[in-house]
């Protein structure tokens, strides 16, 4: 008889069954989301037919007193009126304290500093931009649903490259509350690289150029067998079109003669320009015209005057692409590719830099504002099993080492930076003294030596080891970092089994300027460092040295006589005395100087010892 195959209900293999996943790109001003329908990667409109949603969550009161949310173009609408309860660009505050907004002081909003991350008072109460986040990616969420008449299996959320442990884990957090299951973070300029299908190229090195409103990212990808690496990130987070729209407006406000005096000037000025220089990417010539108090502000703008004004601009992020190809070790004609993201990458003098710098048209096929949402369903799709073409592995990078504490005050590196991840690495460690029950356990992330020029990311303890002689229990500290760069950590004692583990879910973010920072010390200090822990090392071992001396003199000291006591007691004191002196040769000389002059104590010691155990024995017990 043939075998019948039979399956649970509900569970039976439906091969034409679809799961619907989203790829969703949330930006800074705006954000979008994508799918692959009938094979082909899109953007899903509103009822509007509009893709982009601007990431904008205005909270009101109506006039019951209840609170009610506004979000995108509804929220933009009445931002000048409500500025105060209007949140936009939220995502420069994920992950974030109060401390770490440069220009808090600038923004319309009343920052809070709440445990963990800074918030926004507003009517309705105090707004966490993971919550904002959520209203834009819950909007989001319900396109598609309405879209597919479907929920939704899953979805990718893009980050930048750049974003560390906390900034990763409020967008992660943010999808949760919006009721999304999350498939992976992906980095943008990644997801980008996808869009165009590079990953099916050959294999090499890749650049993605980001230039959007208000910032400028550039990073290298590294492809190989399939799989991107992120190899360097760099860019500018306080350049973009925004400038450029600002030197167009001083530059009309100068040929006309005229002043923007009040606020609402300074805006209609802005707007106008934008306008202008948008309309000049297609066109050779436009006319800015706008209001203010003083008259009307009227001038004729050329595509050759914008690109005048554009070039030191551009200059910059060319800067910034040089620094990173120099930190990447390799010279622009290796890369393979160019691929262009952000709205402002539409200027012809952007495309024609970027060309004439590379010897290569950069790639400009997509829409410049879909191409990372494009790549996020992509990969979204591949995820959900809906791709025939089999799962193919995504690789990000660690963006710095990840380490913990020992003696002495440094860092002992566990997985260095540029690892792919996901990743586990594991080290041994042991107890310091004899008895020792419990261990603290210090995460810190960055590239120095020293504990106080990295990061303190989480501190926990182990307790309840076993006590045993110094250095006898075996404790195996593991740490482990997922796809979507999460961090947890767990020590265990080998022989009892004992455990103790900690999720890192830092309580601040750094800035990409802090990562490069850090990464610049690591590297020029490098050397420095080096000298420094080998000194710091030099002091611990001394530190022990001196530790297991007194402990045996309060044993056994009574096999000394006082001579041979005096003269312990003196290498004792010359080692303490070099523990304190910079002087690292003096120091381990003094160290190996009082672990001769004790070799002969700690062998009347062993004698004792066994003497001792001998006691009362017979031979053949032995
Ligand atoms: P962000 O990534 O910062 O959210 P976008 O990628 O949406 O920003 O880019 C917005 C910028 O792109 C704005 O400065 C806008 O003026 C500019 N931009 C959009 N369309 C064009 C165009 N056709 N020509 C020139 N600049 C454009
Ligand atoms: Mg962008």
């Amino acid at each position: 008889m043939a075998l019948l195959q039979i399956s649970e209900p509900g569970q039976s293999p439906d091969p034409h069954q679809r799961r619907i996943a989203v790829g969703i790109d949330l930006g800074t001003t705006h954000s979008l989301v994508a799918s692959v329908r009938s094979g082909v990667a899109e953007c899903l409109p509103d009822e509007q037919g509009r893709v982009i949603l601007p990431s904008a969550v205005r909270y009101l009161l109506d006039t019951q007193g209840k609170t009610r949310r506004a979000i995108g173009f509804d929220a933009l609408a009445q931002q000048a009126e409500d500025p105060q309860n209007t949140i936009v660009s939220v995502k420069r505050f994920m992950g974030r304290q109060l401390a770490d907004l440069a220009d808090a002081k600038s923004l319309p909003y009343q920052f809070e500093d709440q445990p963990g991350m800074v918030g926004v008072v507003t009517v309705a109460g105090v707004k966490s931009p993971v919550e904002v986040s959520a209203e834009i990616l819950a909007t989001l969420r319900q396109r598609a649903e309405d879209t597919f008449n479907d929920d939704l299996f899953g979805a990718v959320i893009t980050v930048p490259a750049y974003f560390d442990d906390a900034q990763r884990q409020a967008t992660k957090d943010a999808a949760q509350m919006a009721g999304l299951n999350v498939l992976r973070l992906l980095n943008e300029p990644t997801a980008a690289a996808i869009a165009y299908g590079l990953d099916n190229r050959s294999e090499g090195l890749y650049a993605i150029y980001d230039l959007g409103g208000g910032t400028f990212d550039i990073s290298l990808l590294q492809l190989s067998r399939g799989v991107f690496e992120v190899v360097a990130t760099g860019g500018d987070s306080a350049l973009g079109g925004d400038d450029i729209d600002h030197a167009l407006a001083e530059a009309a406000l100068m040929d006309a003669k005229m002043e923007a005096i009040t606020p609402q000037d300074k805006r209609a000025v802005l707007v106008a320009a934008r306008a202008v220089k948008e309309k000049l990417s297609t066109d050779g010539h436009a006319h800015l015209s706008c209001k203010l108090s003083g008259g009307m502000l009227s001038v004729s703008i050329t595509r050759e005057r914008l690109q005048e004004l554009s070039k030191p601009l551009i200059d910059r992020t060319l800067v910034a692409v040089k620094r990173v190809l120099r930190d990447a070790k390799v010279k622009p004609d290796v890369v393979k590719g160019v691929v262009m993201v952000g709205g402002s990458t539409r200027m012809p003098a952007v495309r024609d830099a970027v060309g004439a710098f590379f010897g290569q048209p950069p790639l400009t096929d997509l829409n410049p504002d879909e191409v990372v949402a494009l790549g996020a369903g992509i990969q979204a799709n591949q995820l959900a099993g809906n791709n025939d073409k089999g799962d193919h592995l995504l690789l990000d990078v660690l963006p710095l080492s990840l380490g913990l504490e020992t003696m002495g005050g440094l860092v002992e590196r566990i997985i260095p930076r540029n690892t792919p991840i996901p990743c586990a690495l594991a080290q041994d460690f042991t107890t310091f003294k004899d008895g020792q029950t419990a261990l603290a356990v210090h995460v810190l992330q960055g590239e120095r030596e020293q504990v106080e020029h990295c990061r303190s990311l989480a501190r926990f303890e182990l307790r309840g080891i076993p006590p045993m002689a110094a250095g006898a229990a075996r404790i195996r500290v593991t740490f482990q970092v997922d796809a979507d760069g999460l961090l947890s950590v767990t020590a265990r004692e080998q022989h009892s089994g004992v455990e103790a583990s900690v999720v890192v879910k830092p309580s601040y973010g750094l800035s990409d300027d802090q990562v490069a920072s850090m990464l610049r010390e690591g590297f020029t200090t490098a050397e420095a460092d080096m000298k420094d822990r080998s000194l710091r090392e030099a002091r611990v071992e001394a530190e022990r040295m001196l530790e297991a001396t007194r402990t045996a003199l309060a044993a056994d000291g009574d096999l000394l006589n006082a001579e041979q006591r005096a003269e312990i007691d003196a290498l004792m004191g010359k080692v303490g005395q070099r523990c304190d002196w910079g002087d690292l040769e003096a120091l381990e000389a003094a160290t190996k100087a009082l672990a001769q002059g004790t070799e002969a104590f700690a062998a009347q010691r062993m004698n004792r010892g066994i003497r001792q155990a001998l006691a009362g024995r017979t031979i053949d017990q032995v």
